[in-house]
């Protein structure tokens, strides 16, 4: 059963460490007035072809300000968000940050095939969701395939419903990406049937197995790769971490080795 917002559920360790706290208090008033304002920023981190390094994508991550302006991190104020429903919309701005930027970008010429954009469990309680995401497109013009969903496996807790919900985005012409695969509950035997493109190993995973090499996430990524999809491996951090992923078979590489998430102008004077 998928909790409701409000629910204890997704309150992250670091969050109720410092919730009740001063800074707490501070965190949940700068993103009111991010939300309110529509001053969310999506960030840009390169993702890269695991063989040739070449940039072939982008993930989206949300970043929200304080009053002077010094950047806050999503893992304070994400988990907010989710408890007190402002991830809807801090999850909208962030789409349309991403579908202004395809619109006024020529993607090619960035290296661009497709961008990654998170979705909350939490959005999914929504059932006009797909309308939503669609409308948030149209206004600006954008083809959905340029956009690549990411959720996380919590999302695939409260199966049929949810499952439902995904195919019907789906049909809209999204696609869907399975994010943080094995950083908790994972059911492959479900996943299966889920129409997802490509699955992103955690980042817990990839630094386990450089750690201490075995053959369980080369087995995880050849399964994965036989039921048709993609890998891409998340936190790579040398060269390394980057050989050693690519050797087991991922197609996909992102992490600080290759770029941090970038302000999009950044973005563009880098990768133009
Ligand atoms: P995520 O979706 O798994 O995003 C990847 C996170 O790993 C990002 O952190 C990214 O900056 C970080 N990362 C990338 N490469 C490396 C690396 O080589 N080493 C290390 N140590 N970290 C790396 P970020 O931006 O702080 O975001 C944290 C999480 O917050 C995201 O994890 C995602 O779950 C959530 N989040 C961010 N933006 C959004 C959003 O727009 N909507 C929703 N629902 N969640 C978001
Ligand atoms: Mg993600
Ligand atoms: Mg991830
Ligand atoms: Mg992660």
């Amino acid at each position: 059963q998928l909790s409701r917002a409000g629910s204890e559920s997704f309150v992250t360790l670091g969050e109720k460490e410092i919730r009740d706290t001063e800074k707490g208090t501070v965190v949940k008033r700068n993103l009111e007035v991010a939300i309110d304002n529509d001053l969310v920023e999506a960030f840009l981190q390169p993702i890269v072809e695991a063989k040739t390094h070449k940039i072939v994508g982008a993930e989206a991550l949300a970043r929200i300000r304080d009053s002077e302006g010094k950047l806050i991190p999503p893992g304070l104020f994400i988990p907010i968000a989710e408890r007190n429903g402002s991830i809807n919309q801090l999850g909208e701005q962030v789409l349309d940050r991403v579908c202004k930027f395809i619109a006024e970008n020529d993607l090619e010429k960035l290296g661009l095939n497709w961008i990654n954009v998170n979705l909350s469990p939490i959005q999914f309680m929504r059932q006009d969701l797909n309308q939503r995401l669609t409308s948030i497109i149209s206004r600006r013009g954008i083809n959905p395939a340029y956009l690549h969903l990411e959720v996380t496996e919590e999302s695939m807790i409260d199966d049929s419903l949810l499952l439902k919900q995904i195919k019907s985005i789906q049909e809209s012409g999204f696609y869907f990406v399975l994010d943080d695969y094995g950083s908790g509950y994972s059911n492959l035997a479900r996943l299966r049937r889920c129409p997802f493109i490509n699955v992103k190993i955690d980042m817990s995973l990839v630094w386990e197995y450089v750690k201490c090499p075995d053959e369980m996430l080369p087995n995880m990524v050849s399964t994965f790769k036989n039921l048709g999809f993609s890998i891409t491996a998340e936190g790579i951090e040398n060269e390394e971490m980057a050989k050693m992923m690519a050797d087991i078979g991922c197609d996909y590489l992102q992490g600080y080795y290759f770029d941090k998430a970038l302000t999009m102008d950044e973005f563009i004077a880098k990768y133009s």
